[in-house]
């Protein structure tokens, strides 16, 4: 399309929450917390592979539950652990299904794992971890929120079950450094678009914010949750075993404990991790996914539809718990309806987009 492109960022840096850097210590770190790359999608791997190499990595989980270390998503380890017995798959697949209490109608994130694995292991997975990352019970929250964890039988215990598994060689902000290394793209860090959007002439703004910012919260505010990081370098090589352990249990206040050199391989003779403390103030990190916070989007979204000149995007910009590469798509797609438009002659889209 050859346009000519500003990218705006209130942040003093590019890459949004994916943003990585080497801290002082000299470690590759993640300032928002672990940010792990997944997916299905060759096409999305294809695009961003135009900015970056490789280095596969399967994530792995380790869960802090009744004095224990046990791989998450439950697989047949977990149980055998907890349980003190050695479970064969089958065995653990008529353990769970005998636990499991059957739900008529499942809506809620209480619903979908006490259906599938019963009271007990929801309580000690799911119930407390749920509550401290949302501040919400489960059954105030939407199935989709723990549908993200599947449980299982067999001994796989890598978190995600995607095709495409790995990080970016050199680190996010590389590639994305790279991605915007091009004589039309400039690049405008420390500062809102409001105290520019006024000076300069423009076809198309593409928004990745919150919508509800973007409209002044006429209808109100959507909710979002945020997150506190702590993080801290040690003089020792290594913290824990994989990249994150999770502590469900709310005697402690954080939700987890990320430790960057499982992610990146990096060699170094201190290792760097970083507690989540879930908080309702805070940047915007995650929409909230209940039916009420659906309602109130849908109202900004018709009001969206009605915006000449401008593409919401993003877990902000739609009000949905995506994960990175469903970002890229989305991203890309809505880069082919601009391309298509431009084409054609016509006026850039003026839905926002649906994913
Ligand atoms: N979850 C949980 N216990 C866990 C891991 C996850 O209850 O040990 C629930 C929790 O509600 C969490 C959701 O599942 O917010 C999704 O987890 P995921 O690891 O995908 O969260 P993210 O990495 O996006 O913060």
């Amino acid at each position: 399309m050859n346009k000519r492109v500003l990218v705006i960022d209130r942040r003093p840096h590019i890459g949004g929450n994916a943003y990585d850097y080497y801290n002082e210590a000299g470690v590759l770190i993640h300032r928002y917390g672990p940010h792990i790359f997944h997916t299905n999608s060759q096409r999305i791997v294809d695009y961003l592979s135009r900015f970056t190499e490789w280095r596969p990595y399967e994530h792995r989980v380790l869960g802090q539950v009744d004095g224990h270390l046990v791989p998450i998503p439950i697989n047949r380890t977990t149980l055998s652990v907890l349980y003190g017995q050695n479970f064969t798959e089958e065995g653990a697949a008529r353990f769970l299904a005998e636990r499991a209490e059957p739900v008529a109608s499942i809506r809620t994130s209480e619903d979908v794992v006490v259906n599938q694995i019963g009271r007990e292991l929801y309580e000690k997975f799911f119930r407390g971890y749920t509550r401290k990352q949302w501040g919400l019970d489960p059954s105030q929250l939407d199935k989709s929120v723990t549908s993200r964890v599947p449980t299982r039988t067999n001994d796989d215990d890598r978190y995600f079950g995607d095709t495409f598994q790995m990080m970016p060689l050199h680190g996010y902000t590389r590639m994305f450094e790279r991605m915007l290394a091009h004589p039309n793209i400039k690049v405008m860090v420390n500062t809102d678009y409001r105290e520019i959007k006024e000076d300069i002439d423009y076809d198309h703004l593409i928004y990745c914010g919150p919508i509800d910012e973007f409209f002044d919260f006429r209808f109100g505010k959507l909710p979002y949750r945020s997150l506190r990081f702590r993080h801290e370098t040690l003089q020792q090589e290594q913290f824990q075993p994989v990249g994150v352990v999770n502590y469900p249990s709310e005697d402690v206040a954080y939700t987890r404990i990320s430790e960057y050199k499982h992610l990146t391989g990096q060699k170094h003779p201190c290792t760097s991790i970083t507690y989540e403390f879930p908080s309702a103030e805070g940047d915007p990190y995650y929409p909230i996914p209940r039916p009420e916070n659906a309602e109130l989007y849908k109202r900004y979204q018709a009001l969206a539809d009605q915006t000449p000149g401008v593409s919401f995007v993003g877990r902000l910009g739609t009000y949905k718990y995506y994960n990175m590469d469903q970002v890229v798509g989305q991203a890309l797609t809505l880069y082919k309806r601009l391309q298509e438009a431009a084409a054609s002659g016509a006026e850039p889209p003026r839905q926002a987009l649906r994913a």
